[in-house]
């Protein structure tokens, strides 16, 4: 190639004034040449849809930050386990429950999740859970998923077995209400694709108060409804080292948080926590 083709051939840097595309004054062409001046713009679009995306409708917030905002106040009530903690800042409350809800998601308040249930207050589950994680009979190997093997008598909107399934190494859930046993199915198969790490939780349709032989013996129980006495089948399925957690009535004075744990020679300890107010567990399925 000669010195003189090489002349001839327009210059592409740096660019000549009059190559500059014709209409530069076009709205086109200044988004074009702003892009240029910011080559971060991509991912600043990129944070900001995420924003977008947790951000749950309606409430104008960021989800994450209204979230770690509760998990500073159940830290300032005494909630000190850190995998406890760590459930309630990775699980999104505000999508489990109604639309017209979410403002109140992240409020220490039950709600109403319909066919007459609620999803209890977040102090009253963390306490639950946190006495289930620090039981006495915990082995070492069992840090990281400290619930174990894990059932829970009232699956409701599935909130709960949500946070379990991050502490345990599976889940069984049991729901007596045919339309709640579907609704939590369809919440927790929205959150497995956006939390990781959620072991599988088998979700049953069935009467909690038969406990789930096939599965037992559990290192945990937990039940999110109160009756008058203790089902045995919940006893009986209880894993030695293993602890339960129901509210339960108390003869004159309503309910109370009733702890029992199955000691490493079999036998069963009871005791007693607060006072605490459950819906009915009811016995049949619906
Ligand atoms: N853990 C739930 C709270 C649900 S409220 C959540 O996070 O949403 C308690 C639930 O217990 C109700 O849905 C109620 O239908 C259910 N329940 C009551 N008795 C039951 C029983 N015998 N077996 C299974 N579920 C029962």
């Amino acid at each position: 190639m000669s010195e003189g083709q090489a002349e001839r051939k327009p210059r592409r840097f740096p660019l000549q004034l009059e190559q500059l595309p014709a209409g530069a004054s076009t709205a086109a062409s200044a988004r074009a040449s702003r892009e240029l001046l910011r080559p971060q713009a991509p991912l600043q679009h990129a944070v900001e849809n995420l924003q977008r995306q947790s951000r749950p409708q309606g409430v104008g917030l960021d989800s994450l930050s209204v979230r770690q905002r509760m998990v500073a106040r159940l830290a300032a009530e005494g909630i000190s386990h850190t995998g406890v903690l760590d459930a309630f800042a990775r699980v999104p409350r505000h999508q489990f429950v109604d639309t017209a809800l979410v403002n109140q998601a992240y409020e220490d308040t039950s709600l109403p999740i319909g066919l007459g249930q609620t999803i209890s207050k977040p102090s009253v589950v963390a306490t639950m859970i946190q006495a289930l994680c620090t039981r006495p009979g915990l082995l070492a190997e069992q840090a990281a998923r400290p619930l174990g093997a894990c059932l829970e008598v009232g699956t409701g909107c599935g909130y709960q077995a949500a946070l379990l399934a991050l502490l345990a190494r599976r889940v069984v859930s049991i729901e007596r209400l045919r339309d709640l046993h579907l609704k939590a199915r369809q919440h927790l198969d929205q959150l497995r694709t956006a939390v990781p790490g959620m072991p599988d939780i088998r979700l049953i349709y069935g009467d909690g108060m038969l406990g789930h032989a096939p599965q037992a013996p559990y290192d945990t129980i937990i039940a999110a409804a109160g009756g008058a006495s203790l089902p045995q089948a919940w006893l009986d399925q209880l894993a030695p080292g293993g602890r339960l957690v129901a509210p339960m009535e108390d003869a004159g004075r309503g309910q109370v948080l009733t702890i029992v744990d199955r000691l490493p020679d079999g036998s069963l300890k009871h005791s007693r926590a607060g006072a605490v107010l459950f819906v009915p567990l009811k016995s049949g399925m619906t």
